[in-house]
């Protein structure tokens, strides 16, 4: 789950690290508003959930109150790749003498949380990244030991970051603390300013949260930006269960996300394309399975739907009453192919005898089924 500037920019200040003070507007008279009351310099930084923003006209500054109204009917409404502008973060301006850059990400490779360092921040990092890979700096941290002061300060020395190397050194250690805090997969500051007096700040922060440990922080779920995702999406976490939104026909429930995976390269491979991924999990009951198909079959893109089921601790049993209730409240109007296996499969078979549901021994054949009955190979 990725959080908007201003809300990163809450979190590490609460681990000690300095941020520029801001609001949030989501008109432009509310960021003259803000601006009137910093009675200063401020920055208008455009909410949304992608980086390029200064280059894409997202991020400008404001001298006065007026210019900050200006500035923000300027950001507000503007498409950002792809995402419209709702809201503009006005912050007190920061007189940058150096940007640097600071990132924390997880290193699947190593196994390590990765540290990254370089004094060449700003918007340019990533050309930075792709032409220049020495001058960005990198420490796996020892997750036992935690990033210890001395070498935070013994990495900003190798960067070759001047000013208070003692500030910035600490400012990595609260990032790494905060990173650790919130379980967070990424983390990063950029640009990592050092002021004209001296002072190191915070002027642009990212966090991506992880979010199979978000049901710790439930603080911070609820920052979710429900109109950031797809409805269904939100509608099919709201039921707990791990639902994508794909771009095919087919709609497609299983249990375990193995098996919804192989579902997906089935129906692909036979031509047909997935509408969606929904995972019940283990153990699903009766209305489990029909609450899946009603978050399914709002889809309008769905012509059809593939149920493939390998009972283990789900019961093949529940899992047709689930679907016989669906279609008996009038939900389920779409032609469906099942595949049920294993435990209580003879029961389930009995159950849906004689009604409109098509089943199939094996996934493969289900797939073609499918694939046929809503529209064929495409
Ligand atoms: P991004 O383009 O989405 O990464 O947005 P940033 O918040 O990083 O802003 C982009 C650039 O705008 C920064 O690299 C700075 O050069 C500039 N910028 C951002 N905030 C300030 C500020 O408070 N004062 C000044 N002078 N420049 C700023
Ligand atoms: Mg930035």
């Amino acid at each position: 789950m990725n959080l908007h500037e201003y809300q990163a920019k809450e979190i590490l200040a609460k681990y000690g690290i300095p941020v520029p003070p801001g609001r949030i507007a989501y008109t432009a008279d509310e960021a003259k508003q803000i601006a009137t009351e910093f009675g200063d310099t401020v920055v208008i930084k455009a909410q949304v959930h992608t980086g390029g923003r200064g280059k894409a006209g997202g991020v400008k500054l404001a001298k006065t109150p007026e210019e900050a109204r200006e500035k923000a009917g300027q950001i507000l409404g503007l498409n950002i790749k792809g995402f419209i502008t709702k809201k503009v973060l006005v912050a007190k301006a920061v007189d940058i003498a150096k940007e640097y850059y600071a990132g924390l990400i997880l290193d699947r490779v190593t196994q390590r949380v990765v540290l990254m360092l370089s004094k060449e921040g700003g918007v340019d990092i990533e050309e930075v990244a792709a032409e220049r890979p020495e001058a960005i700096i990198k420490h796996a941290i020892d997750p036992h030991k935690g990033l210890r002061p001395f070498e935070a300060r013994e990495l900003v020395k190798r960067a070759g970051m001047e000013g208070n190397l003692n500030k910035l050194a600490q400012i990595l250690v609260q990032l790494y603390h905060a990173y650790e805090g919130i379980d967070a997969s990424t983390a990063e500051i950029n640009p990592l300013v050092v002021t004209a007096s001296g002072d190191v700040v915070a002027a642009d922060a990212k966090i991506v949260l992880d979010d199979n440990a978000l049901y710790r922080h439930p603080e911070l779920s609820r920052l979710r930006e429900e109109e950031a995702e797809h409805p269904l999406e939100v509608e099919a976490s709201n039921y707990g269960f791990a639902y994508v939104k794909l771009e095919g026909n087919v709609g497609i429930i299983g249990n375990g996300a193995g098996l919804v995976m192989y579902t997906l390269d089935l129906v692909q491979r036979v031509g047909g394309k997935a509408a969606n991924f929904l995972d019940i999990g283990g153990g699903a009951k009766a209305d489990i399975v029909y609450n899946a198909l009603k978050v399914v079959l709002k889809d309008p893109d769905v012509k059809g739907v593939f149920i493939n089921i390998f009972g283990g601790i789900t019961r093949a049993d529940e899992v047709a009453k689930g679907v016989l209730r669906a279609m008996d409240e009038g939900i389920l109007t779409k032609p469906v192919a099942m595949r049920v296996a294993g435990t209580a499969e003879e029961e389930a078979k009995k159950l849906l005898e004689g009604r409109p549901i098509y089943m199939y021994p094996t996934s493969i054949e289900a797939a073609k089924a499918i694939v046929a009955m809503t529209g064929g190979a495409q």
